[in-house]
């Protein structure tokens, strides 16, 4: 057996992390070219949420720069000071989001992918023309109909496609979650059918496990924490 070396987890190398995003690039690739798909098309978030800030810098200096966090008072503790520092950088907003936090949401975050609500709507859009600032939306969908989880149900995104529309809302695709005991696969493909039913471009779903499955399903956005950063650090 080979002896383990320990490391701090503050300390992780480096090069560690630049050769998870090559590999994970690497293996995007394969998956969409194994699918007929263009490469260019699909993005891949790194989700930072939980991981300390010397694996966020890692990742930068790297040449990531999207980068997706679930909470918006975390979000802002990882990158009110990164942010300037890199002006092509992108946020994107992947966790639940309160009404009462939806300016803070607004100021950080270029692309919000968990609208569910048509009350959350409205607030996206009135903070938006205050702030003077766009942030693409996805609408989240609770594909597998679980009841603790955010996300509307298929039957309802019609309905809250359309109160989008009215208000002046664009969307610009859907994100789900599937269930963890269930194979994603049927997940991916509903949101990916519903995609094309509402002719919305983009599909934000898979995660380290599937996200190679997600890309032969259609997905434009992966979303990678612990694939790409290595496990969260427990809290
Ligand atoms: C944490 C999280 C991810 C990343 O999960 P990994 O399994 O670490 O890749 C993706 N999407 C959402 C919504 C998450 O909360």
């Amino acid at each position: 057996m080979e002896k383990l070396i320990e490391m701090p987890i503050d300390s992780k190398p480096m090069t560690t992390i630049a050769e998870n995003i090559a590999d994970i690039q690497k293996r995007m690739d394969r998956a969409a070219r194994d699918h007929h798909r263009d490469p260019s098309q699909i993005t891949l978030i790194g989700v930072s949420k939980q991981q300390p800030g010397s694996r966020i810098d890692a990742a930068l200096a790297a040449g990531q720069l999207v980068f997706g966090e679930n909470r918006v008072q975390e979000a802002q503790m990882h990158w009110a000071s990164r942010r300037d520092r890199y002006a092509r950088l992108q946020l994107h907003l992947i966790g639940p989001l309160q009404t009462n936090k939806v300016a803070a949401a607004v100021a950080l975050f270029d692309v919000i992918h968990t609208l569910d609500r048509e009350k959350l709507a409205d607030a996206l859009r009135a903070e938006m023309v205050a702030q003077g600032r766009t942030v693409r939306c996805l609408v989240q969908v609770n594909t597998g109909d679980e009841t603790q989880k955010s996300g509307i149900a298929a039957q309802d995104l019609s309905r809250l496609l359309t109160h989008c529309r009215r208000i002046g809302l664009p969307i610009s695709g859907l994100m789900c979650i599937p269930p963890q005991a269930e194979p994603p696969g049927p997940h991916f493909q509903l949101l990916s059918a519903l995609a094309h039913q509402y002719d919305l471009a983009h599909l934000s779903m898979g995660m380290s496990a599937d996200y190679e499955q997600a890309i032969a399903a259609g997905a434009t956005l992966v979303r990678v924490g612990s694939g790409v950063f290595g496990d969260r650090p427990a809290l």
